[in-house]
């Protein structure tokens, strides 16, 4: 289909020329072919007129788990290692793959109604986050997490390897299959080698949870002697291209690594503040030049969706901590949540608008309260969205919501088997 926006403010996330004014885009497949103040649209076309509202670049949401959705608000207020091992872990060991495919799809509802067009998840029952994603129309990262301290982990990476040969680049390169290894306290030393080995032989990204917690860290030098950026570093995870999540626990050292490794890490502001985890250095990570990204993590743990008050949390609280208002601007965030999550993810067709990118698109409702006046589109997107104003998102060039109605999902059908999984399981 072919696609023309006009009469929009335009968050183009170009270093040069961040927002065109009165600007048009047009769109051919699934691929940004004009972006500027010209064009014209061709017969064959659909035609959005924006009304002078946003429209910028779909968040990437960098790091989540999105069949949690089935756990939000079943445990809260809870240290993270007795809320996972006592909680979290015990309820997951019930799910089967039909909670977790409509799990997913109420996941990608919300992500797409708050306009998240691509995200990097780490699960189990992959199979199904793949399948919701394709029937959804989303970009979407999946990795079969695997986890293991002796031998119980080559099941888990045999069906990480089979996710893989499937589902790799499926949907026109929408869904992506990563490799992962879930944090240091869950993995040993061969879990891990043979994870990076297989990822590396295959030309994967890699996804891992790094240095959530002080305690995390402790266990680890308390284990090995060292932090678990270098434990993971000795084991041959950053030889690929690493998406990690929280990193709230670096060391000068650790962070050189990451930096030296061209590590991403994603950061999860909300998830960290609810557990209780602490926040990250996001200021040291700039200065070092490390790229970041900026995720959700489950909604057993943050407990939504919605990249827009992420986005707005890691500017906040980064003023806060340190109180001075100058550092991690709207800018800085922006860029996080949609630059920095496509170099995280490995995509480096989607994050920006920009001929030749993919058409992942969202359009802001020009007639929002919370969007007017507009002295500074970015300003309004990081400080004065709140995910509701998200009228339509294109994903690849498809109309994915239009007016608020999403076109791939039935969320009716979702909830209902959502509820009838959650009472087959005994978890409602
Ligand atoms: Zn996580």
């Amino acid at each position: 289909m072919n696609i023309f926006i006009k009469n929009a403010e335009i968050i183009t996330m170009d270093k040069e020329n961040p927002v065109i004014s009165g600007g048009n885009i047009r769109i051919s497949g699934n691929k940004i072919v004009y972006v500027g103040k010209d064009g014209v649209p061709c017969e064959s076309d659909k035609i959005i007129d924006a009304r002078g509202g946003i429209v910028m670049p779909g968040l990437i949401n960098a790091h989540t788990h999105v069949p949690m959705t089935l756990l939000r608000g079943y445990a809260d207020d809870l240290p993270l290692h007795t809320w996972l091992f006592d909680k979290i872990f015990h309820a997951e060991d019930r799910l089967d793959s039909d909670a977790v495919y409509y799990g997913a799809k109420v996941a990608m509802a919300e992500m797409i109604k708050s306009g998240t067009t691509t995200f990097a998840d780490m699960y189990f029952f992959s199979e199904s986050v793949a399948k919701a994603a394709i029937k959804a129309g989303m970009n979407a990262n999946i990795a079969r997490c695997v986890t293991g301290k002796e031998e119980d982990f080559k099941e888990r990476l045999n069906e990480a390897r089979a996710l893989f040969d499937e589902y790799n680049c499926e949907n026109d390169g929408a869904v992506k299959i990563d490799f992962s290894v879930h944090a240091i306290y869950t993995c040993g030393k061969q879990a891990v080698r043979e994870t990076s080995r297989l990822c590396k032989k295959l030309g994967a990204n890699m996804h891992i949870h790094l240095s959530e917690t002080m305690k995390e860290n402790g266990d680890c030098y308390a284990e090995y002697g060292k932090s678990p950026t270098e434990m993971f570093n000795s084991w041959g995870v950053f030889e690929n291209k690493t998406n990690a999540a929280h990193c709230v626990y670096l060391s000068e050292n650790d962070m050189n690594i990451l930096k030296e490794k061209n590590v991403s890490v994603s950061h999860n502001p909300t998830s960290n503040l609810k557990l209780a985890s602490g926040v990250a250095n996001i200021k040291e990570m700039q200065e070092k030049g490390i790229s970041i990204a900026i995720g959700t993590d489950g909604t057993a743990s943050n407990n939504a969706l919605n990249m827009f008050f992420d986005l707005k949390l890691c500017a906040l609280l980064q003023k806060g901590i340190r109180l001075d208002p100058t550092i991690v601007s709207a800018e800085d965030a922006l860029f996080m949540a949609t630059v920095g999550g496509a170099e995280a993810l490995g995509r480096a067709d989607t994050g920006r608008i920009k001929e030749g990118n993919r058409a992942d698109i969202i359009i802001l409702d020009s007639f929002a309260p919370s969007l007017i006046p507009v002295h500074n589109p970015i300003s309004l997107a990081v400080y004065s969205a709140s995910g509701a104003e998200v009228k339509t998102s294109i994903i690849g060039g498809r109309i994915v919501m239009e007016d608020r109605e999403l076109k791939t999902i039935d969320l009716e059908e979702a909830k209902a088997k959502v509820n009838e999984s959650l009472k087959r399981m005994k978890l409602i």
